[in-house]
């Protein structure tokens, strides 16, 4: 006969049961939900470049967390890491879920501390976090990027479930990653800066010669691999020399920082400029035929010459430019390399200077074949 007593120890006994399936179950998914945070965490801290940690953070995150969708907003007051970011070939339009600010504004409504936010979407307090977000997501976490005590920025978790980010939940995990991002955005962003500054030429602040090289053996198999256009210019100030010793060194320095200063607007930001050496410009034009390189070439060669270069002490100093043009077509390009390009459109530009300097030639693809090799 049972007892009372032996009920509730039975009583007891299911419940432990019962709580021992769920104890498990919760050990099992906080087991996969580490080892999936853990991958995360490595292949954060593997990112060499601002470019690749982007992607592991927007790509990578959405998948390892199964969210809705995730944004980064990174404070950027001097764009630094726009440019950073585009010199190391990250088109931004394909990441609208990337957003750069000036200011801190944009934050203020959130009230940061170092603590991830947590709770229900509220629109005053969090659109401008996912303006591009195609839904309202119902509930988010915030988590603040927070280096030396300064807001850096925020990445921002969006989910359609209201309850999958609630106040109560514990946030230890989401500060710890809020803190990985943090040091890795910031040693990214020191590694590209130190490879910009080993690729950049200091007199213009334009491209040098070893990053135009890399980029024209990138570009001329991008053009191949999707059948697209890529025309080169090779530019060349005309009658250099005598600047130099006319006027000295110096004003010839000056005047390669002016005509550097005035080709780059003339240029797309997908474009590719380098100072080649001395007095000799370069710039790749993705995606651009013929007829259109040569009007960017006028272009470029009609502000040098229109106006007069305004030197430090007042004077006014003429001077023109020669440009080569020769282009990769999208159809059978892919017997040319990116140096027949660039020897095509090195020829083309001294058949400029032969013709009288101050203008554009064009040279056909064919002549590639028939001129260079
Ligand atoms: P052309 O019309 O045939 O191109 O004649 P050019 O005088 O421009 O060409 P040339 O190759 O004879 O002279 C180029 C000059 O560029 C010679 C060199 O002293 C000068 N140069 C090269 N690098 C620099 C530099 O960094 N600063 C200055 N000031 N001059 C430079
Ligand atoms: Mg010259
Ligand atoms: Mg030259």
């Amino acid at each position: 006969m049972s007892t009372s007593e032996d009920n509730e120890n039975k009583s007891l006994v299911d419940m432990f049961d019962g709580n021992i399936d769920l104890i498990v179950q919760r050990a099992r998914h906080n087991e996969q939900m580490m080892t999936r945070f853990q991958t995360y965490e490595v292949e954060l801290l593997n990112a060499e470049t601002l470019r690749s940690l982007v992607e592991v953070v927007l790509v990578n995150g959405k998948r390892h967390f199964g969210l809705d969708t995730i944004t980064m907003v990174l404070l950027d007051p001097d764009a630094e890491l726009k440019r950073l970011l585009t010199m190391e070939g990250l088109a931004l339009r394909k990441f609208p879920n990337l957003m750069f600010t000036r200011s801190l504004d944009v934050f203020e409504p959130l009230c940061l501390s170092e603590q991830p936010q947590l709770g229900v979407y509220e629109a005053d307090r969090h659109a401008r976090l996912f303006p591009q977000y195609p839904r309202i997501p119902a509930s988010v976490a915030i988590l603040p990027l927070v280096r030396f005590g300064r807001l850096v920025g925020s990445i921002n978790f969006g989910s359609n479930q209201k309850d999958r980010y609630t106040p109560q939940l514990a946030t230890d995990f989401l500060e710890h990653l809020g803190r990985i991002f943090a040091i890795c955005i910031e040693s990214t962003q020191n590694h590209s800066k130190l490879i910009r500054t080993a690729l950049t030429d200091n007199l213009t602040s334009v491209h040098n010669r070893r990053f135009f090289d890399q980029r024209l053996g990138e570009e001329v198999n991008r053009a191949q691999r999707r059948c697209e256009p890529l025309s080169c210019l090779f530019m060349d100030i005309d009658f250099f020399k005598k600047v130099n010793d006319t006027y000295g060194h110096s004003v010839g320095d000056f005047v390669l920082a002016d005509v550097a200063a005035r080709i780059t607007p003339q240029l797309r930001q997908c474009d590719v400029l380098a100072r080649y050496g001395g007095e000799e410009f370069v710039a790749l034009l993705p995606h651009t035929r013929e007829g259109l390189a040569t009007e960017v070439a006028e272009r470029v060669r009609n502000t040098i010459c229109e106006t007069p270069i305004q030197l430090p002490d007042g004077r006014r100093l003429e001077i023109t430019m020669s440009v080569g043009v020769a282009s990769l077509m999208d159809d059978n390009n892919c017997t040319y390399s990116g140096e027949m390009l660039l020897k095509t459109a090195d020829a083309a530009l001294y058949q400029a200077k032969d013709t009288g300097r101050n203008k554009v030639v064009y040279f056909e693809q064919s002549q590639i074949m028939q001129d260079v090799v």
